[in-house]
């Protein structure tokens, strides 16, 4: 897979300002995947060290309840370059990331799925974009035939509202499988909310970006964590977090029924003068009564979805809180070849 697709051209490109010898810190959340964190560090070792580049793992044990934690601990007793963070519970992934970036050393940065999703041997196509100039550089799935067509349909419907809504452009079928520049860490780094929708605060930060397709495999081992329910609160998350559009329909909306709603008011008063009054209606009346209590609970419930979001951004709590860091040998920046 050697075609790139350039997703945007831009004229300034910053390449020369890049150090020669960068390290690289591979982000890895992972959560009750004891089964498959063998398969990834083999996969993954063989891929980092072709790049002959320095680097460090920074994995994110997101509150497992499985071997996880023992099998990274023994991994670092015996000599692999990382950083284990243990969560105090399980954050979620997005948490995870930011946890992970939080504590990245690295002059670039690769986030990673731990079951293999996120083929690594597109680790070096990414390090030659951003060689090329590229602060970002994210994979796209251009096949998902490994997930099922609801997913892969309501991701695509999604994926188009979020776009129209919302004024950023976050790249359909782009994962969370990208390199970032420190640049784009450090911006990333100084976003305060609480509400970590990472798709879009990447597409927020901007940057120049390189789109880099691949065929998305099935997980290696172990099993997912996302349902229906999941996935579509994180939906509402993530639109939420980037709009606020649907407030200002209800505004549009409640003007437009309220035009009709007097038109129809003038009309019924004329007649009550011209016919006399009738006592028939009920239909009218129950029907008006219940669309229009209807449409009053939704715009209410949506309100509330923004109140909720300014209180949990009010609070001011972490994104995640850490109980414990555990810190392997891992090179030093731009030092020598120690792995
Ligand atoms: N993950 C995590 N916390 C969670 C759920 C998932 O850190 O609460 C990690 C998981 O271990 C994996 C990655 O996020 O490395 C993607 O998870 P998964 O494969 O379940 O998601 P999918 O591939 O279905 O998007
Ligand atoms: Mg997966």
């Amino acid at each position: 897979m050697s075609t790139h697709i350039e997703s945007k051209i831009y004229l300034t490109r910053r390449s020369e300002k890049r150090p020669e010898t960068p390290l690289l810190s591979v982000i890895v959340p992972v959560y009750n995947e004891a089964e498959v964190i063998p398969h990834f560090l083999k996969e993954t070792g063989e891929i980092l060290e072709q790049t002959g580049l320095d680097y460090e793992y920074v994995f994110i044990d997101d509150g497992s309840r499985d071997a996880t934690a023992d099998v990274l601990e023994q991994q670092i007793a015996e000599g692999l370059p990382a950083r284990l963070l243990g969560l105090s519970r399980n954050f979620g992934k997005e948490a995870a990331m930011s946890a992970g970036l939080d504590h990245a050393h690295g002059d670039i940065v690769i986030i990673v799925d731990v079951d293999l999703q996120d083929p690594p041997s597109l680790i070096p196509q990414m390090i030659d974009g951003w060689r090329a100039g590229y602060d970002v550089v994210y994979g796209l799935r251009v096949d998902r035939s490994s997930d099922t067509l609801m997913k892969r349909s309501t991701a695509r419907m999604f994926y188009r509202l979020f776009n129209k809504l919302a004024n950023i452009e976050m790249p359909p079928n782009a994962g969370d499988f990208r390199l970032l520049d420190r640049a784009v860490v450090d911006a990333l780094l100084q976003l305060p909310e609480r509400n970590r929708f990472m798709k879009g605060l990447f597409a927020w930060v901007g940057f120049p970006a390189m789109a880099l397709p691949y065929e998305r495999p099935a997980r290696r081992a172990g099993n997912g964590k996302w349902n229906y329910w999941k996935l579509w609160n994180f939906a509402i998350d993530g639109l939420t977090g980037f709009t606020t559009m649907p407030l200002r329909i209800w505004f549009y909306g409640g003007a437009l029924l309220s035009g009709i709603a007097f038109a129809y008011a003038l009309y019924l008063v004329l007649r009550v003068f011209f016919t006399g009054i009738d006592v028939p209606g009920y239909t009218s009346l129950m029907v008006t009564l219940l669309f229009f209590s209807g449409i009053q609970l939704l715009s209410i419930g949506m309100i509330g979805e923004y109140v909720s979001r300014l209180f949990n951004e009010a609070k001011q709590r972490p994104v995640y809180l850490l109980q414990d860091v555990i810190e392997g040998k891992v090179p030093g920046k731009n030092t020598g070849t120690e792995t």
